[in-house]
């Protein structure tokens, strides 16, 4: 068997993956273009105004509306869906912690419901039981660019009268039975940071078919301003979320190259399923038929249940990591998370914790993750990450294996 590289052995990969982000003359051109206009911020409304249509339209949404971020995109989201201080959300713990923090933000309260061990999405069966008198909303979260089951969650959400909204920061683009995320739910909402698919740095984008949850949206990132209103007319509280002009330029460059980069990441994303599927001691995870698009934002794998059991995930990533594999371990889960549990107890006096054994496990033992960047690059690059997981999954099969 060959030496791993971590032994003193060849790396099966030296080469780097692609880089991100990705970017071109149309980047260039837009933001010149807006330098030069003297519109930079977020009321001249040029760019923005073409970026929130063509959103909107590329996830079949009817309106779209810009906000600085991701994070804050929940919070308005949540404020339009009249969820108040108090108020209880129900969500997945294996997530960003923003999700959590959007909530907290202004006082409501999160509750987290267990993932899918297959999927790793919120699983519909967990969540009934934890509705309560306070419940007013889901955030479901489309994980990795998968998105969950909408046809379920919207069902539960219709039945108990509750407000399902979709954290689709990792899914620019997917679709659930042909429809766009962020717009199958009540409200939608999507992260534009640096690391995410399509990027502006910072920025974010709230997507909904409901007029009056929209305009809700735009008076709340608005300082309360209604559309059409004056300039000094504030009707509610609300405060300046508005993305720039210049983040604008450059999503509306990015969403050039984006159903190229999708197809790729598609393609790419199978493939390794494929090849990682054949590996003992690996499980791939279960991709729903009903995704009929999935954005990969990241590729995420698990170690076997025994494999977890006998070899600490650190090491496991370690040594892939050292085959010049640029894996990574991923969250922790939120419901295990002690800023957020101390924020739950300081809000309702009582130190709640919601047991989420797969998300637990998921965090702890299991999950590996492969970020989108590189899934753009070519078939040769996915063998070799099937062949250094190969590698390093043999060698901890065959000997000294490092305990957890
Ligand atoms: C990135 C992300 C967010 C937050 O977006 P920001 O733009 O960074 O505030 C929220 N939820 C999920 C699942 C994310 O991945």
């Amino acid at each position: 068997m060959d030496t791993l590289a971590i032994d003193g052995g060849t790396p099966v990969r030296t080469k780097p993956f692609p880089q991100w982000p990705i970017y071109g003359e149309l980047e260039e051109r837009g933001l010149l273009e807006v330098l030069h206009s003297g519109k930079w911020g977020g009321t001249g409304r040029v760019k923005l105004q073409e970026l929130e249509e063509r959103f909107a339209a590329y996830h079949g949404a009817a309106y779209g509306i810009t906000v600085a971020n991701g994070t804050i995109g929940i919070t308005a989201a949540l404020m339009a869906a009249g969820v108040g201080p108090g108020d209880e959300v129900i969500m997945p713990p294996y997530t960003f912690i923003a999700t959590a923090t959007s909530a907290l933000l202004f006082g409501a309260v999160p509750v987290f419901a267990d993932v899918e061990p297959d999927t790793l999405l919120l699983d519909p069966e967990k969540v009934e039981p934890l509705i309560t008198s306070k419940t007013k909303a889901i955030i479901t979260v489309h994980i990795a660019g998968a998105p969950s089951d909408m046809t379920r969650l919207k069902e539960i959400a219709a039945r108990r009268g509750l407000r399902l909204i979709e954290d689709s920061a990792q899914a620019v683009g997917a679709r659930w039975e042909g429809q766009g995320v962020g717009a199958i739910g009540d409200l939608g909402t999507f992260s534009f940071q640096s690391s995410k698919n399509l990027n502006a740095g910072e920025g974010g984008m709230i997507l909904t078919n409901d007029r009056e949850l929209a305009d809700r949206v735009w008076s709340f990132s608005n300082v309360g301003r209604v559309r059409e209103g004056g300039w000094y007319q504030h009707e509610r509280i609300g405060w300046n979320l508005r993305m720039t002009e210049f983040q604008a330029a450059v999503l509306l460059g990015q969403m050039t190259r984006l159903d190229e980069q999708m197809e790729k990441r598609e393609r790419n994303g199978k493939l390794l399923t494929k090849l990682l599927g054949e590996i003992e001691g690996i499980r791939t995870l279960r991709r729903d038929p009903r995704i009929t698009r999935h954005a990969y934002h990241l590729y995420m794998f698990k170690l076997a249940p025994e494999v977890a059991d006998a070899v600490a995930k650190s090491e496991v990533i370690r040594r892939i990591q050292a085959e010049g594999i640029p894996v990574s371990a991923g969250y922790v889960s939120l419901n295990r998370n002690e800023a957020v549990l101390r924020e739950i107890e300081s809000l309702t006096g009582e130190r709640r914790v919601n047991d989420c054994p797969v998300s637990e496990r998921a965090c702890e033992k299991e999950t590996l993750w492969l970020h989108q960047n590189v899934l753009l690059g070519d078939e040769e690059d996915m063998h070799d990450i099937a062949r250094a997981v190969q590698k390093v999954l043999a060698a901890c099969g065959s000997k000294d294996s490092v305990r957890p």
